[in-house]
């Protein structure tokens, strides 16, 4: 049970799931959470590290689209200049709109992640679909006191992580 909540890797940042990883991994489908794993909520659009990240995937021909549990008008605004299929709304770990995603890129399981920085909504999202799971610390705004305090709750992801799921891969 324990097993249930391991990703099946686990990265300090997006960028290390690069384009020439992912391929290795036969992972030609990405489904991508925003907040805390792209960007911190703070930031309303793609910075220009995503934004080559993005170009890599697309070179290399992998297919992404963004589920994200926020509001529309956040995951448009993000989603303007990248433009993948995007659902807003998408109640993770719910599978409904995992599906959807799924079949609008035309992905199979086998080939297909999901990326995402919480282990009971992106983690247990990917399990639930019986894809491949991608696990990174969630991003904060260090400039923010509150995200300071919130930094707190990144510990108790990798103490998880470490306790659990590594060596067991
Ligand atoms: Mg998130």
């Amino acid at each position: 049970m324990r097993r249930y909540f391991c990703p099946d890797y686990f990265f300090a940042t997006y960028r290390e799931a690069d384009a020439a990883f992912l391929a290795a991994q036969n992972i030609r489908y990405l489904i991508l959470d925003i907040d805390n794993t792209l960007a911190p909520y703070e930031q309303p659009e793609p910075d220009e590290h995503i934004l080559a990240w993005f170009s890599a995937l697309g070179e290399a021909g992998i297919k992404a689209a963004f589920v994200s549990n926020n509001r529309r008008e956040r995951v448009e605004l993000f989603n303007r200049q990248i433009g993948i299929p995007m659902y807003p709304k998408g109640k993770k770990p719910l599978r409904r709109f995992m599906r959807r995603a799924m079949a609008d890129l035309g992905a199979t399981a086998e080939q297909t992640a999901i990326m995402g920085d919480q282990v009971f909504t992106d983690v247990w999202a990917g399990k639930r679909m019986k894809i491949r799971t991608i696990l990174v610390p969630p991003i904060k705004d260090k400039r923010d006191i509150f995200t300071r305090f919130k930094r707190l709750l990144e510990k108790p992801v990798l103490r998880y992580y470490k306790k659990h799921c590594q060596g067991e891969k």
